[in-house]
């Protein structure tokens, strides 16, 4: 079911989305060669207790995860792009890492996800890293501008495609966006691929979750072995951007905005 909030509902959902971007912003802080991934959970972690804050994560158990996720943010580093489970493993000059976060302040949720590069790049390697990072950012920047009154979901997901087809990377559309309202996975689905003009009208009071993610060389996925995480089929490196919005009158609201 589709839902549509009020103004005054989307006014309410506001401390969740800076909470996420504020927590987003201190994890990519702590984020340096030599920090282990369970070290960024535990940053992220304090903040939820220090704010009361709810994670989404640590009892999250759907159909396809092996087990309840036990950890608060997703930790996706080289060639593992979604669902990243951190674990004892300490970054190094150079990989790249998707860290994954949604929380809920005062019953609502918001969802937000960034790439980057820790450290220094990799010799020979900067270049083709930053140009994935960067077109799954300019692929979110489309898609939320696609996401006016009166457009329909598969305005979003076409101005998503239309980016990263530009650059020739190819699409998968067993994950993308989603409804964020009072939990953190709702209808309607968001693909990172479709038809303008199809699909979900678009109106205010609409909030969803708009995120892409490209692999370099491949759209295949398989999960490891822990349960969770996805990685590219054939080792290639992935990225991933994300925001809550919600669509008014006036435009879209990114509610998970980092200042
Ligand atoms: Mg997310």
């Amino acid at each position: 079911m589709i839902e549509l909030r009020t103004p005054r509902e989307i006014e309410e959902m506001r401390p969740a989305g800076r909470f996420v971007a504020e927590v987003l912003t201190a994890v990519r802080a702590a984020a340096a060669p030599g920090v282990n991934l369970l070290e960024l959970d535990e940053v992220a972690h304090k903040l939820i207790r220090d704010r009361g804050a709810e994670s989404c994560y640590i009892d999250y158990h759907p159909s396809f995860g092996a087990m309840p996720f036990g950890k608060v943010i997703c930790t996706s580093v080289n060639d593992a792009v979604l669902h990243g489970l951190p674990y004892d493993y300490a970054l190094q000059d150079g990989d790249l890492l998707s860290i994954d976060f949604a929380a809920s302040v005062n019953g609502w949720v918001s969802d937000s996800a960034q790439s980057f590069v820790v450290g220094n790049p990799l010799p020979g390697r900067a270049e083709t890293d930053a140009r994935l990072i960067r077109t799954t950012e300019v692929a979110l920047d489309a898609g939320i501008a696609a996401a006016v009154a009166g457009n329909k979901i598969g305005d979003i997901s076409a101005a998503i495609a239309e980016v990263a087809l530009a650059e020739g990377y190819a699409i998968n559309t067993d994950f993308g966006g989603h409804g964020v309202g009072r939990t953190m996975h709702g209808d309607p689905h968001v693909p990172n691929n479709g038809r303008k003009g199809r699909g979900f009208p678009l109106k205010p009071g609409l909030v969803i979750a708009i995120e892409p993610w490209f692999l370099e060389t491949t759209d295949e996925i398989w999960t490891d072995p822990d349960g969770w995480t996805l990685r590219s089929a054939d080792g290639s490196r992935g990225a991933h951007s994300e925001h809550t919005i919600a669509i008014t009158a006036d435009g879209p609201l990114v509610l998970t905005a980092r200042v």
